[in-house]
């Protein structure tokens, strides 16, 4: 099994910045570029050379470290091709279905539009492993800036599919807040109140509450539970179409 090793480090007020990096093939990608010097830092510290960066979509926090970084590096930026125009200093143009080989490493891209049009993520099936950016958060879901509830049910439904012991590394440290949100709509959730409890207890150690897993989304977060009796019968949609759901939960979110 091919090795993949993960840094994790904080960005800008409440981003992850990550660099994955593959130990035998000697590459190291940036997930997103939220902001150079952290970067830069972690680079150093690693001893790593910044080949690569992917980018999920184009918001300055995602991608605004991009030119900055391939001037020093010159290293190759892959991001979606329906958001090609907004990716600074794009190299290689993704959808959804295509691989791209990152060494060892055959790397899987979804679209997973809604939150931003060409918002894409990233998935190392060897590695069990997603960056899902600003799509899919632990305990949340990205607001929708672009696209319709529909088109980011769609989106979250391929991350749904994949197996339940993957690795999420999602954008952003939101896990708190997203937790108070999730049990105002779906309290009688035991998995959710326990998972809770452990979020409030990392957080007053200030540790992160990311990476989570698809299985623990799955069965606690509420953007991938339309279908669940007690989040249907707590906002009376007992039995309405699961997009329905979504997008109520969606705009009570956006309004809590
Ligand atoms: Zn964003
Ligand atoms: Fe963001």
């Amino acid at each position: 099994m091919a090795n993949l090793e993960v840094h994790q480090f904080p960005c800008l007020s409440d981003n992850y910045g990550y660099l994955i990096h593959d130990p035998d093939a000697g590459v190291t990608a940036a997930i997103d570029t939220p902001e150079v010097a952290p970067i830069s830092d972690a680079l150093e510290e690693k001893g790593w050379q910044l080949t690569h960066i992917f980018n999920t979509h184009h918001h300055f926090d995602h991608s605004g470290g991009n030119e900055e970084l391939k001037a020093k590096w010159s290293c190759t930026i892959v991001g979606s091709r329906d958001d090609a125009g907004r990716i600074p200093g794009i190299d290689v143009l993704v959808g959804d279905g295509d691989t791209y080989q990152f060494g060892s490493h055959e790397v899987q891209v979804f679209d997973v539009s809604g939150h931003t049009i060409g918002h894409i993520a990233f998935y190392f099936a060897e590695a069990n492993k997603l960056f899902s950016g600003d799509a899919l958060f632990a305990l949340g879901c990205g607001r929708l800036f672009e696209g319709s509830a529909d088109q980011m049910w769609t989106s979250l439904q391929k991350l749904a599919a994949l197996p339940d012991d993957t690795g999420v590394y999602c954008a952003h440290e939101y896990t708190q807040a997203n937790a108070a949100f999730a049990l105002s709509v779906e309290p009688q959730n035991d998995d959710l109140q326990q998972r809770s409890k452990k979020i409030d207890a990392l957080r007053a150690d200030n540790k992160p509450t990311v990476p989570s897993s698809i299985g623990l989304e799955k069965a606690t977060n509420p953007f991938l539970r339309p279908m669940s009796p007690d989040l249907q019968s707590n906002l009376n949609m007992t039995g309405a179409d699961l997009v329905e759901v979504f997008a109520e939960t969606r705009r009570r979110k956006d309004n809590f």
